[in-house]
C-alpha cells in the first residue's frame, strides 16, 4: 500500500503532465471502482452514465492532495476523487509512449500492456491515456460537486493535519499529544492527529527521536514530543524528495523506483546493528503492526 510519501511523488508527476489537459472520453471497465467507496457497492447503468458524461470535455486545472485521497480539480469546480487502497494504480501515457505512474504493484510487462485484465478505467485525453489499474479493487475515483459534497458524503472524516501545512505547529501537536492514552504508534498509525505515518515511517520517526512505539502519549515529555514532531516533518520531507519508499515494486512518477528505502534505519532490519549504538535492531508488534526498534536507543 502506497504510503504518503509515495502519492505525494504520484501528485507531483501528474501535475507536470496532465494540467489544462481535457478528457476526450472515458470508458469504465469495472463499474465497481466509480459506484462508491465501501465495501459494498452496487454499480448500475446509471451510475455509469452519468460518471461519463459528468467528465466528458472537463479540463483537469489541478491535482491536489488531502492525506492519501488525490483529488483532480476540473473547470466546473467538480472534483474526481481517487483513493488507491492496497492495489490501485495510475499510469499515464503520453503521445510518445512516456510513462508517469504511481501504485502497487507494478511491473514492467503489466504496464507496457495497457489497458490490461486489472484497468478499470481509462481516460481519453488530449494528449495520452490514463489508466486506473486496482488488482483488488478496494480503490476508487469517484465524480463529485464539489469538495464540500466529498466530505458531506464522509471522506477526509478523522483525517488529522498534513504534515506540510502552515496549521500543523508544535502547540497543535502538543495539545493533541498530551490528550491521548493511547501509545504513540496507534496514534500515528490512525492519521488523527497528523496525516502521513504509516508503518514504515513511524518506525524510522520513532527511532529518530529515540522513543519506543509502545509509549503512552500522555506520557511523553516536553523534549520528546518536540523531537517527534520535528521528526515527522523532516522524514516525511526527505520521503518525497527521494520519491519514497521502493518496498513492495513502488514504482514512482517518472518510473524509476523510489530510493527512500536506503535510507531507512530500522524498517525491515531486525536481526541487523544499530547504525547508531551497533547493539541488534529487534522486532515486535505494537499497535497490531510488526515494528522494529533499537532496545538501546530508544527509550
Ligand atoms: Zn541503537
Amino acid at each position: 500500500m502506497p504510503e504518503l510519501p509515495e502519492v505525494e511523488a504520484l501528485r507531483l508527476g501528474l501535475n507536470k503532465k496532465i494540467l489544462d489537459k481535457k478528457i476526450l472520453s472515458v470508458q469504465v471497465l469495472k463499474p465497481k471502482i466509480i459506484a462508491g467507496n465501501g465495501i459494498k457497492r452496487i454499480a448500475s447503468e446509471a451510475k455509469t452514465k452519468k460518471f461519463k458524461e459528468g467528465l466528458k470535455n472537463k479540463k483537469i486545472k489541478n491535482v491536489q492532495r488531502i492525506a492519501k485521497n488525490l483529488i483532480f480539480e476540473l473547470d466546473d469546480k467538480s472534483i474526481l476523487l481517487t483513493h488507491l487502497k492496497m492495489t490501485g494504480q495510475l499510469v499515464f501515457v503520453d503521445q510518445k509512449r512516456e510513462k508517469t505512474l504511481g501504485g502497487h504493484p507494478i511491473t514492467e510487462s503489466y504496464i507496457n500492456d495497457l489497458p490490461n485484465k486489472h484497468t478499470c478505467l481509462v481516460f481519453e485525453l488530449n494528449n495520452g491515456k490514463l489508466f486506473y489499474n486496482d488488482v483488488r479493487m478496494f480503490g476508487y475515483m469517484l465524480h463529485y460537486k464539489n469538495t464540500l459534497e466529498a466530505r458531506e458524503k464522509g471522506h477526509f472524516k478523522n483525517i488529522g493535519l498534513d504534515p506540510f501545512q502552515k496549521e500543523f505547529t508544535l502547540p497543535y501537536f502538543k495539545n493533541e499529544i498530551r490528550e491521548k492514552n493511547k501509545n504513540i504508534k496507534t496514534v500515528l498509525l490512525e492519521q488523527s492527529v497528523v496525516t502521513g505515518c504509516g508503518n514504515i515511517y513511524t518506525d524510522e520517526i520513532c527511532f529518530a527521536s529515540k522513543i519506543l512505539g509502545e509509549r503512552i502519549c500522555k506520557n511523553l515529555t516536553d523534549k520528546e514530543i518536540t523531537l517527534l514532531y520535528k521528526n515527522i516533518k523532516n522524514i516525511l520531507a526527505l520521503a518525497i524528495e527521494h520519491g519514497g519508499s521502493s518496498v513492495s515494486n513502488y514504482l514512482l512518477a517518472d518510473g524509476s523506483r523510489g530510493n527512500y528505502a536506503k535510507l531507512h534505519k530500522v524498517y525491515g532490519k531486525a536481526g541487523q546493528k544499530c547504525l547508531v549504538c551497533k547493539n541488534i535492531l529487534q522486532k515486535k508488534i505494537v499497535a497490531g503492526r510488526t515494528t522494529v526498534f533499537c532496545p538501546h536507543c530508544q527509550k
